[in-house]
């Protein structure tokens, strides 16, 4: 598919970054986890914030969060009232970022923190998205890996065809995308699909993916799967359709059998009595009822985008967009300025864009 171009303008370092961390029974890692943001924090020439969300953790980990926050004000603490997952403990986190470049890691220094510094100067040339490529991937079973690169691959071939490969939640996002991501309040959360949905520049920075720095992986398989299956249906009808397809093979196969039955009786050939018009009545059934659960399936497919309530646009820029519309209450002088304002003003200067890709 041909890649949307789209023009970068240079920008300042943001006012303020806000690093989005959840975590969920990390007792072990935290202190490492702790230890290496409080080394990093001290290299942005930006302030920074950190947002901690505890999803609902069984163990420790609360009480450590807690003298974290007393102790250093630059970590702040949501401590989510039971776990409601990584996707919802994600999102939680990002409502409350209050910064102008916004980054979602791991706690388990999966997603090397340093990389951050990397992801700004990506962000100051106008990128709006960048997100963690990995290249490598240390100390994971050979079942993860294998499961990993076919979950992307069969997600980028069926669902969504713009996800990057083997990108995970490790990204930094812009205020202005983080904005269109806090309009998507859909409950089954793909927050990975969302942003590519969203679109904006977007961009990578490639890193080989340590293993977990403590403690054991937070996705069982089953939380795998179940991940796997918010990402196909809450972002493709493709499942509903199934059933049309399914439906329109049996009928095509019962009528190709009537055809075919029709013809040998007019030629005079033998044709088993009762089997031909007992194995159409079945095909071209089924057939029916399995299209007409298709159809079912479309208006469902509809109600779900509608519910999902998502904005019917993003905007990534607005040239000459910015002056104020004409009301009805608008009076014939403030159109009379509006028209020699429109054609007086000559346009500001801005520094010359570049274009991606
Ligand atoms: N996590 C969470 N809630 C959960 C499961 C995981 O907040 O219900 C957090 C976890 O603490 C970690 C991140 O999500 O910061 C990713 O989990 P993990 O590293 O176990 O996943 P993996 O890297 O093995 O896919
Ligand atoms: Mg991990």
């Amino acid at each position: 598919m041909a890649t949307t171009y789209h023009l970068l303008f240079p920008r300042a370092e943001p006012r303020l970054l806000s690093i989005v961390v959840p975590v969920y029974n990390e007792e072990e890692v935290l202190p490492l986890l702790i230890r290496r943001l409080q080394e990093l924090l001290g290299k942005f020439s930006c302030p920074v914030e950190v947002i901690l969300v505890n999803d609902g953790s069984t163990d420790r980990t609360v009480v450590g969060l807690h003298a974290l926050a007393q102790q250093d004000r630059r970590f702040r603490v949501l401590n989510l009232a039971r776990n409601f997952g990584h996707q919802i403990a994600a999102t939680a986190g990002l409502d409350a970022a209050r910064g102008e470049a916004i980054v979602l890691m791991d706690a388990d220094l999966q997603d090397p923190p340093e990389l951050i510094l990397e992801m700004l100067a990506r962000y100051r040339e106008g990128y709006d998205v960048v997100y963690a490529q990995r290249t490598t991937r240390e100390g994971e079973s050979a079942f993860k890996r294998l499961t990993a690169w076919a979950f992307y691959r069969l997600m980028r071939a069926w669902v969504h065809r713009d996800l990057p490969p083997d990108v995970g939640d490790y990204r930094l996002v812009s205020r202005r995308c983080l904005d269109a991501l806090n309009q998507m309040r859909e409950v089954h959360r793909f927050l990975r699909g969302m942003v590519t949905w969203a679109g904006f520049p977007q961009t990578a920075v490639p890193f080989s993916r340590p293993k977990r720095a403590a403690g054991e992986t937070k996705y069982p398989l089953r939380k795998m799967l179940k991940f796997a299956w918010t990402a196909a249906v809450s972002f493709s009808p493709l499942p509903l359709r199934l059933s049309m397809a399914m439906g329109a093979l049996a009928f095509s196969i019962g009528a190709a059998y009537t055809l075919y039955a029709l013809v040998r009786l007019a030629l005079g050939l033998y044709v088993v009595p009762g089997w031909a018009s007992l194995l159409v009545s079945t095909c071209l059934q089924s057939g029916v009822i399995l299209m007409s659960i298709g159809i079912l399936g479309e208006y469902v497919a509809r109600i779900f985008e509608e519910v999902k309530g998502r904005p019917l646009y993003l905007v990534s820029d607005r040239f000459n967009c910015d002056s104020a519309n004409l009301s009805a209450e608008s009076t014939a002088t403030s159109l009379a300025e509006l028209a020699t304002s429109v054609n007086a003003h000559a346009p500001a200067p801005v520094a010359e864009p570049k274009l991606t890709p």
